[in-house]
């Protein structure tokens, strides 16, 4: 069984130059424009940012691969409209080969007999004659999965918003710390001032508040 150690985030795209573009976009507002001058706009990220004016983030791309999260973060991930997937598929193959990923020892422990009764159960279906698009509904949650999500910074600035708030289940905390690291040394003039909202301002999650006082970054 797999715990969430496991999980490997990896940026397999992005846009090569992403201060060239957005600074492109940010010149493109002004009737003297010109393509490719970085230096009157580079300065101006962090700027556009707090004033809200994130549309030229759009213009930057990425692509990440997400490989052994569980399908349950499967189902919150693609809340996220503004981007997309392609994950493992259920109907094309048989999936018990994927094994379920907990939160840590303890928990795998805890349910090994549990996770083993359920892929027993599916591969029985299966050797039956049930079709693989059937038998999935009594696998559990936690199977891992493998995704592609592409995502452009707008949306990602979003993401990370809200789902870097201790508020988010341990194994999105997890994902989207990776991601996050991924992204700040690949446009750092815009994503290290980037995080969840009580990173640049005050916690809006009112009575359902963390109570720590400001997000510290790599502590989950
Ligand atoms: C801690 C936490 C707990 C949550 N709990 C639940 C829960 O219990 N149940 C549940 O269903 N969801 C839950 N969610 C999911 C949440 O409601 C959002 O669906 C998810 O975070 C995606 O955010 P988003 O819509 O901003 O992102 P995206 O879909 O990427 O959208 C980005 C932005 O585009 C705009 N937009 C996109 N689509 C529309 C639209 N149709 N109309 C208008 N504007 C649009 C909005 O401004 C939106 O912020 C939870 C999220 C968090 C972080």
């Amino acid at each position: 069984m797999r715990t969430y150690n496991d999980i490997v985030v990896d940026l397999v795209r992005a846009t090569s130059d992403p201060v060239g573009i957005v600074s492109d976009a940010m010149s493109m507002t002004m009737k003297d424009f010109k393509v490719g001058d970085k230096n009157r706009f580079a300065k101006a990220i962090g700027s556009v940012l707090d004033m809200g004016h994130t549309s030229v983030f759009e213009h930057v791309q990425y692509s990440f691969t997400i490989l052994g999260a569980s399908r349950s973060f499967l189902a919150q991930v693609t809340r996220h409209r503004v981007g997309s997937f392609t994950s493992g598929s259920q109907h094309y193959q048989k999936y018990s080969g994927y094994e379920p990923v907990v939160s840590n020892a303890k928990f795998a422990e805890r349910t090994k007999a549990f996770f083993e009764e359920a892929v027993f159960l599916y591969d029985g279906m299966l050797a039956e004659g049930w079709s693989r698009e059937e038998a999935r509904q009594v696998l559990p949650n936690a199977m891992a999965n493998n995704l592609l999500w592409s995502v452009n910074a707008r949306s990602l600035i979003n993401f990370f918003s809200l789902r870097l708030c201790y508020r988010n289940v341990l194994e999105m905390r997890v994902v989207a710390e990776q991601m996050h690291n991924l992204v700040v040394g690949h446009f750092p003039e815009l994503f290290a001032f980037v995080g969840p909202q009580c990173f640049n301002g005050a916690c809006r999650q009112g009575k359902m508040a963390c109570g720590r006082r400001r997000w510290e970054k790599g502590v989950l």
